[in-house]
Formats: C-alpha cells, sequence, structure tokens
C-alpha cells in the first residue's frame, strides 16, 4: 500500500523539501519547516498521487485514504487538543491547494472549515469571543460556497450591503454578534436557494468536498491553459494540505502578514513585508485595508504614519527575524513567508523561494556568494540570462498609469516616450532640433535607419522578432514594437488608428519594448542604473565561460557601447548598413545604375573614402580586437528608390532620364530577391564592388597601424555555397590586401573566410574550409532556408505553431537544436576536418539568445556575436553552459572536439589565451 498522507507539525514532520514532486511545492516547505522546529500549526498533506489516481480512477480514492486522513487529524487533534465537530472545543481546519510550482487558477483556500452551526457556539465561548466567532463562520459559509458549491460570493456579498443598509453601518467592523448571526442564516437560506440542498453542516461532508474541489480545480480551463502556457505537465497532479486553523482575528492581539526576507525589487537586504492586526488570510493583499510595514526599513509613502509591527509587536517581531534568518540559510535563497500571529504568537503559514525583479535576482546571487551563503558558480546560475538585457535599457516608471491602446511583439527592450512621426526624415529633423519622437510605421525597411536612430522607439504594424525593424532595433539598442495588428498608418492623412482610437502624427505616444504594450500619452521613464553588482556578477562570468563573446556593430559608436558591455570583437560589422547614410546613398545608386565597369568604377571611386573612415573609425574603437567585415549582402535593389517623387529625385541628380531610371529598376527586380542575386554572388559578377570595400578595409588598417593602433581586420564573404565562389573571392581580397599593404608600406594580420548559411555549403563544408580562415554561421538565413521559412513572413503562422505545440520556440529567436542545430554541428566537424584550427562563430540574432548561447558552447564553438545589449546576456549564457558542462548535466550533448570536461584552470586558461589572442 502506498502511503497517502504525510503529516507535519510539533517539531517533526514525515515528509520534507525534496519530496516537493510528491507533496506539492507547499506541503513540502511546510514539513521543512516542521522538521526545523519552527512553530508551524499541524496538519497533513495528501501527495500528487492521489490526484494522478483520482484521474485515472473516475475521481475515486485509493482504499487506504480515509482511515490515513482520519489518523493524521487525530494526530492534529491531540496536538491542538481540540476535537474536529466537537460542539464544545471544536478544531477548525484550512484547506489549501498545492502544486509542485505554484500555480494561480487553482483552487482558493478554504479557512475556517468545521464550522456549523453547533461548533459556532463552542469556538464563541472557548474563544470569549463572539462576534470573532460567527465572523469566522460568515467567512467560511462565503469561502466555502464560493469555491466548493460554485455559489459565487456577490451573492453574499450582496446579502451584505444589503444588510448594512438596513442598519444603517458603513464598515464591516461595526456588525455585532446580532448582525452577524442574522447574516450567517441569510446566507444559508441563500445557498439552499441556489442549490435546492442546504449548507453541509457535518465537518467530515465538508472536509471530504473540500478536498475534492481541490482535485478537481487541476482540470478547470483556466488551471489547463496556465499549465500549457508554461510547460507544466498535467500528470503531475496536485498535493492538499490540511491543516489546523490559527488565528489572526481574534483581537488586537492577533495579526496576519507576509514578508520577503530581502527586498524583492532592489534585490536589497532588507527584511521586508506588510502585516494587518486584527485580520484573516489574504486580507493583506486583498486591498480592503492599507497594510502597514513591518518595520521602518522599507515603508512606502502611502504607510505614512502606520505603526510597524517591529513597534506594536516586539516578541513576535523579533521572533519572525529569527525565523526568516535561519530559513534563509537552510534554503540559500530569498524567502517568501506568509505568518500569522493569534494572541502574541508566531505561527509560520508558508515560505518559498521569492519571486524578484531582474536587478533583484542580481543583487541577490552577488550578495549571497559573499556571504558564503552560496558558491560563485551557483550565483551565476541563478541569474535568468535572457532578461539581463532589460537592465540596460530605460524602463517605464513602475508607478506610472498606463492607458495601453494596443499590443505588439516585444522587439527590443527598453521604454519610449515621445511624439509620434511617420516619416524617418522627419523623426531626423525633429530628433536633431531635440524633441523626442517615437516613428511608427507600418514597416521600416533599410533606407528608413537615420529616422530609426534619430528616434527613441519604433513601432511597426507589421513584421515579427526577426523583421528589419525588430533586428535593427536591438542593434542601435532602440525600444521597438512590431507586429502591432490593430495599428493601421494612413501616412496621407497623418492618422493612426491604434485599436478603436484615432490619433494623429504629433500625439504623443509611449511604447514598452519589454512587454509590447502602446500606451496613449507620455509615461515617465526611469534610466536603470546598473547595481555594482552587476559588474560584479560580469567578472565571475568572465572567469568562467570559455566562449567568446563578440558583438555585431556596424559604427564606431555601436562598437563603442559593445565594448563597455564587454565584447571581446565584432563578429559582423554589415558594410551595407555604411551605404544608406543620406550624404551616400546617391553615389551607391550611381554604381548600381551604372550603364558599364567604367561608370561603376567612377561611383566607387567616391564610395570608397567613405567605406575607409568608417572602417577606420571602427579599428580605433576595438584597438586591435578582431573585426569581422562582411562584404556587401543585400539585393542591390534595395538601394534603389521606391516612389515615382524619389525616382523623380534620383533621376535630376544623377543627370538621367526618369524612364531610363525606371528600366534599371526593373531589371534589377527578381521574383524571389532572398534567393536571387546577392551575396557573393554580387562579388562574382562585380568583382569591383568588393574590391573596393577590400580596398577600404586594408587601407583604413594601415592608417590606423601608421599611428601605432594594432587591428585585425577578418573579412567575410556571405551566402556562400559553392567552394568555387569562396575560392576565387578569396583570390581577389587577398591580391587587394597584398596590393595595398605593398602601396602603403605597412604590414598587419588579417583572415579571410566565409558565412556560413546555405545549407548546401554546410554539406560541402569540408571543401569551403581549403579556403577560410573562419566560419560564422549565419543562423538567420540559415534557419529560413533550411526551414523554408522567411523570416518576413513568417509572424502570420508561426504563432499557431507555437500555440498548437508543434515547436516550443520561434526558431528564429532559439535555434532549433534539431534540425538547423544539427546543420551547424555537421559543418563545424566537416570544417575541422580540413582544418583543426578553424575559428568558428555565430552571427545572427541567436548569438544573444541564452539558450542558443549555451547550444554554441555545447558544440564547441569559439565564439558567438550578438547585438551589442546582449553581450552581457551571452557572456553569463556562456558562464552558465560552462558550469553546466562540468557538472556533466545529463541529456546535453557533448562538446563534439572539445573535451567537455576540464578543469577550471584549463577553462581560465583558454579565455586568458583567447583574449590576449
Ligand atoms: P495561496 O497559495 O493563495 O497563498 P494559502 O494556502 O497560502 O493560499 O492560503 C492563503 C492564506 O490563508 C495564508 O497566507 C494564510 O494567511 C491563510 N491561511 C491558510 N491556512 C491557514 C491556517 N491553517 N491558519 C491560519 N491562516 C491560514
Ligand atoms: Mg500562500
Ligand atoms: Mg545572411
Amino acid at each position: 500500500m502506498t502511503k497517502s498522507v504525510y503529516s507535519f507539525g510539533n517539531g517533526t514532520a514525515e515528509g520534507r523539501a525534496e519530496l516537493r514532486e510528491l507533496l506539492g511545492g507547499k506541503g513540502a516547505n511546510l514539513a521543512e519547516m516542521s522538521n526545523l522546529g519552527l512553530p508551524v500549526p499541524p496538519g497533513f498533506t495528501i501527495t500528487t498521487e492521489v490526484c494522478t489516481h483520482y484521474y485515472g480512477d473516475s475521481k475515486g480514492y485509493p482504499e487506504n485514504l480515509e482511515a490515513e486522513v482520519k489518523a493524521a487529524l487525530e494526530a492534529v487533534e491531540q496536538e491542538m487538543g481540540a476535537t474536529f465537530g466537537d460542539a464544545k472545543n471544536p478544531l477548525l481546519v484550512s484547506v489549501r491547494s498545492g502544486a509542485r510550482v505554484s500555480m494561480p487558477g487553482m483552487m482558493d483556500t478554504v479557512l475556517n472549515l468545521g464550522l456549523n452551526d453547533e461548533t459556532v457556539v463552542g469556538l464563541a465561548e472557548r474563544s470569549g469571543d463572539a462576534r470573532f466567532a460567527y465572523d469566522s463562520y460568515r467567512r467560511f459559509i462565503q469561502m466555502y460556497s464560493d469555491v466548493v458549491l460554485g455559489v459565487e460570493h456577490y451573492n453574499f456579498e450582496e446579502i451584505l450591503e444589503l444588510h448594512k443598509e438596513d442598519r444603517g453601518i458603513a464598515l464591516d467592523t461595526e456588525l455585532d454578534p446580532k448582525d452577524l448571526k442574522v447574516l450567517v442564516g441569510e446566507y444559508k437560506t441563500r445557498v439552499q436557494d441556489e442549490l435546492g440542498r442546504p449548507f453541509p453542516q457535518d465537518p467530515w461532508v465538508q472536509l471530504w468536498g473540500a478536498i475534492g474541489a481541490v482535485f478537481d480545480s487541476w482540470m478547470i480551463p483556466r488551471a489547463v491553459t496556465y499549465r500549457r502556457l508554461h510547460d507544466i505537465p498535467g500528470d503531475w497532479g496536485t498535493a492538499v494540505n490540511v491543516q489546523a486553523m490559527v488565528f489572526g482575528n481574534m483581537g488586537e492581539d492577533c495579526a496576519t502578514g507576509v514578508a520577503f526576507t530581502r527586498n524583492p525589487s532592489t534585490g536589497e537586504r532588507l527584511f521586508y513585508g506588510e502585516w494587518l492586526k486584527n485580520a484573516q488570510g489574504e486580507d493583506v493583499v486583498a486591498g480592503i485595508r492599507t497594510p502597514q510595514p513591518i518595520n521602518d526599513d522599507n515603508r512606502t509613502p502611502a504607510q505614512r504614519g502606520l505603526s510597524t509591527l517591529e513597534e506594536e509587536m516586539p516578541g513576535p517581531y523579533r521572533e519572525l527575524v529569527r525565523i526568516y534568518k535561519r530559513l534563509e540559510k537552510h534554503y540559500r535563497d530569498m524567502q517568501d513567508i506568509e505568518f500569522t500571529i493569534q494572541r502574541g504568537r508566531l505561527w509560520m503559514l508558508q515560505t518559498r523561494s521569492g519571486k524578484r525583479t531582474v536587478q533583484a535576482s542580481v543583487r541577490i546571487a552577488v550578495d549571497m556568494a559573499r556571504e558564503r551563503l552560496i558558491t560563485r558558480d551557483e550565483a551565476l546560475l541563478r541569474v535568468d540570462a535572457n532578461l539581463l538585457e532589460r537592465l540596460l535599457h530605460p524602463t517605464l516608471d513602475p508607478e506610472a498609469e498606463r492607458d495601453v491602446l494596443a499590443k505588439g511583439l516585444p522587439a527590443s527592450p527598453g521604454a519610449a516616450t515621445g511624439i509620434m512621426v511617420l516619416t524617418a526624415d522627419e523623426a531626423e529633423v525633429r530628433g536633431k532640433a531635440g524633441q523626442k519622437v517615437v516613428l511608427v510605421r507600418m514597416e521600416t525597411s533599410p533606407e528608413d535607419i537615420h529616422g530609426m536612430s534619430a528616434a527613441e522607439g519604433i513601432l511597426t504594424a507589421r513584421g515579427g522578432m526577426t523583421s528589419h525593424a525588430a533586428v535593427v532595433a536591438r542593434g542601435i539598442g532602440k525600444c521597438c514594437v512590431v507586429g502591432c495588428g490593430d495599428l493601421r498608418v494612413d501616412r496621407a492623412a497623418g492618422t493612426i488608428q491604434l485599436g478603436d482610437r484615432l490619433l494623429a502624427a504629433g500625439d504623443s505616444i509611449t511604447i514598452d519594448g519589454s512587454t509590447g504594450e502602446v500606451i496613449a500619452g507620455f509615461v515617465p521613464t526611469v534610466t536603470p542604473e546598473l547595481d555594482p553588482e552587476f559588474g560584479e556578477l560580469m567578472r565571475w562570468a568572465d572567469r568562467r565561460r570559455r566562449l567568446g563573446v563578440r558583438t555585431n556593430a556596424d559604427t564606431p559608436n555601436d562598437a563603442k557601447v559593445a565594448r563597455e558591455f564587454g565584447a571581446e570583437g565584432i563578429g559582423l560589422c554589415r558594410t551595407e548598413h555604411m551605404f544608406f547614410e543620406s550624404n551616400r546613398i546617391l553615389a551607391v545608386r550611381e554604381m548600381i545604375l551604372a550603364s558599364d565597369a567604367g561608370e561603376r568604377l567612377a561611383a566607387l571611386e567616391k564610395l570608397l573614402p567613405m567605406q575607409r573612415g568608417d572602417f577606420a573609425g571602427i579599428f580605433r574603437a576595438m584597438e586591435g580586437l578582431p573585426v569581422t567585415i562582411r562584404l556587401l549582402d543585400p539585393p542591390l535593389h534595395e538601394f534603389l528608390p521606391q516612389s515615382d517623387d524619389e525616382v523623380a529625385e534620383v533621376a535630376r541628380d544623377l543627370g538621367r532620364e526618369t524612364a531610363e531610371i525606371r528600366a534599371r529598376i526593373e531589371a534589377l527586380s527578381e521574383f524571389n530577391p532572398m534567393l536571387g542575386h546577392r551575396g557573393c554572388r554580387l562579388g562574382i559578377t562585380f568583382p569591383e564592388i568588393y574590391r573596393m570595400q577590400v580596398r577600404a578595409i586594408a587601407e583604413a588598417a594601415c592608417e590606423v597601424v601608421a599611428v601605432g593602433v594594432k587591428v585585425k581586420p577578418e573579412i567575410m564573404i556571405p551566402l556562400v555555397a559553392h567552394v568555387g565562389e569562396l575560392e576565387r573571392l578569396r583570390a581577389l581580397c587577398r591580391d587587394e590586401i597584398r596590393a595595398v599593404q605593398r602601396e602603403h608600406g605597412h604590414r598587419f594580420r588579417y583572415a579571410i573566410g566565409t558565412m556560413i548559411e546555405v545549407p548546401r555549403a554546410v554539406l560541402v563544408a569540408d571543401s569551403i574550409a581549403q579556403h577560410a580562415d573562419f566560419f560564422s554561421f549565419g543562423t538567420n538565413d540559415l534557419t529560413q532556408m533550411t526551414y523554408a521559412l522567411s523570416r518576413d513572413d513568417a509572424g502570420k503562422f508561426l504563432a499557431e505553431y507555437i500555440e498548437q505545440g508543434i515547436l516550443d520556440d520561434d526558431p528564429f529567436v532559439s535555434i532549433d537544436e534539431a534540425g538547423i542545430g544539427e546543420l551547424i554541428r555537421i559543418g563545424v566537424e566537416k570544417g575541422r576536418e580540413t582544418r583543426p584550427d578553424l575559428k568558428v562563430g555565430i552571427c545572427g540574432e541567436h548569438g544573444g539568445d541564452a539558450k542558443s548561447v549555451a547550444f554554441c558552447s555545447r558544440i564547441g564553438l569559439d565564439y558567438v556575436s550578438c547585438s551589442p545589449y546582449r553581450v552581457p546576456v551571452a557572456r553569463l549564457a556562456a558562464a552558465q553552459a560552462a558550469i553546466e558542462a562540468e557538472a556533466g548535466r545529463p541529456g546535453r550533448k557533448q562538446a563534439s572536439r572539445k573535451p567537455a570536461r576540464k578543469t577550471r584552470s584549463t577553462a581560465r586558461r583558454k579565455t586568458e589565451n583567447k583574449k590576449r589572442r
């Protein structure tokens, strides 16, 4: 016979914290606190296995359950010196649900169970407080009817209000015992009317009713949905806790409260909590009365003048302090605790690891490691790496009101508030004039860059997490919300429809890039100040990780920001972004529209000094760290004008016929641009373009070397699918660099490698590696091409795939390990077969996603590259991956080439070597 009931209380327990799966979180911790000798009202836990049995056996219980419950309740009776259902000296209990992880949607707790028309008299006599007894009975009928019998609480609130009106009183506290008795009668009548049967008087019927209701609540739609959204398996089941009542509402020497052992919002090491005198259960969080601060360290403005628990009940407060310290030491984590004080005596009702903000999680982890409560490795593992990015951007003042108009995808975190502008040009003009603007578009295109960087934030109607707007915004650290389906922009009319509200350009708006909310008007933002603990945690991470972390940066400024966040090089510098600047685009267009090689060369001559200047700026900012520069990648038509006005303007500027320009645009247009004339195909067909770019890189390098700054350019050829492409282009690059070095008389080290972003390239990676010093997996395109999934269109249906559970994650956010991941693994293996020293990294958006970073670490990549604001995310995620690999976490694939188990010192030496390199 399996044991179905575990008792706790009186300094011992049959369960313990480790039995969380069996006892649920609440039950396991009640047992653990009992074992620690803390004052816990006695009770027992019915296991989660009983829940599983209940559903497997068409809602029946295991045979032995009834006897076990009886025996356990008898033990509680003895402990409390009271008897369940006894008319003179009744024992009352609470029935509390408790899954493994706390789950909103589960059954609410029922308090004061065991009261009926007889026992309420006994309770009144023994407590000497009839008001308390009848108020408890009244609350019990309401709670039980609501959560167990399905008679909703408004029924009872209605009765209460009517009664108060009749009696001409305003506050519940003015009700006297006579009133309460009358109310109890009316409540029972209402139950009878609603159900056609009386409110159960037999305490045992009440108890089994409540237990059944907890199990039934496991399958209510609310709970099922919550589990699906949070990946909680349905077969876990919930436990039920039955526990002797202690009363915080028995008079002025009674109280109830909740507390955190450290400040859950800042992480400060201060005991933090709220309490209410003469109150029960959820009164503190219900918001009926303003809860009081437990001590003077955490008084909010609203609590000015309210007395603290420390002042009013110094004895129980001191005890509570002693207990919280003990709990924190024992659990080695910040705890969220619930307590009740009955007639001056403190009782503990719950403890669990407290939820906290990211900021608090960093501070608490570092503090606890310094206090030697946890190790540094544990501290590193305790912070959710993906959330770190939030610390680096301004956020909305949490106190401010939000009038939410619509919601989109939270594409780039932070918050932006400003007036709406509908064109990039206007954003630039107003931005330069010092105005705060939010750029609102149906979607953005590469030409909008100048407006995007001038704006505080970007809002678009279309696009997914890897749309142009999203990628660019993350790159430049701007808040961005995309795919806001309820947004319509009428540029001609200058109006913006958001949900059912019609706004105009120039109106103010606020967007929250962490939630996707679009909010009316200005909302104040707060710029986060980084705690010193953040820097400390990052230093610990750097010592642990073996994966290098670089950044995707296109400008000296991006490069500088990224270095401040700890980037060790640039893994992707996109040269085309330099082409879009307003003073250059004309030369670019001239180059594209050239009718022969001679004209093209003339245009390229103009671009050369501009690119050289950009590269020199980046080399200076990076001071000898590696800089991977990708040669021109996008299809040329992206640079050409679209509207008639723009076409006419370009024609004028270039001194050509409009029709001629139109014809050329026509000639360049493609059915499938992503699979068309782009990437290295441009280099093969227009070698002079790549030659110019390589010359600009090499001349910039010479220029910088000449003034004593070290450089390490790495030239990267995009979209290689065939070894022949790389072979030719590598020769072209090498010849050009040698020529420049000869001309300038300077030497510098350089590397030439390729992006691996076409599935074919993976399959022939061994031969491609003959001509590559490095591989950089372009995981955005690789995902798109391997999955046959357009990243600009997937937004329309991908959410449905995740909703239906076909996919766990958006493959553009987290690397699809089974498919794309396998491809990367094969590519690395084949590449290193040819060249054991081949350096391998990734430069897609995945480089800043914690889960993908861990994957890259496991399969033995050398580095990841990500947008500047995600560099700390990658540093921490890489450290976590290293720690987990060392611990030999099961179920993870081991690194294919490098030994997974490494001593700490070799891991350290490796990172140091890398830094020196
Ligand atoms: P939740 O999971 O919603 O926090 P709980 O089961 O913790 O629900 O119950 C909510 C509150 O009810 C507790 O914080 C406590 O104040 C009160 N409560 C529960 N059981 C008891 C009890 N045996 N004695 C006194 N108060 C109780
Ligand atoms: Mg609770
Ligand atoms: Mg690409």
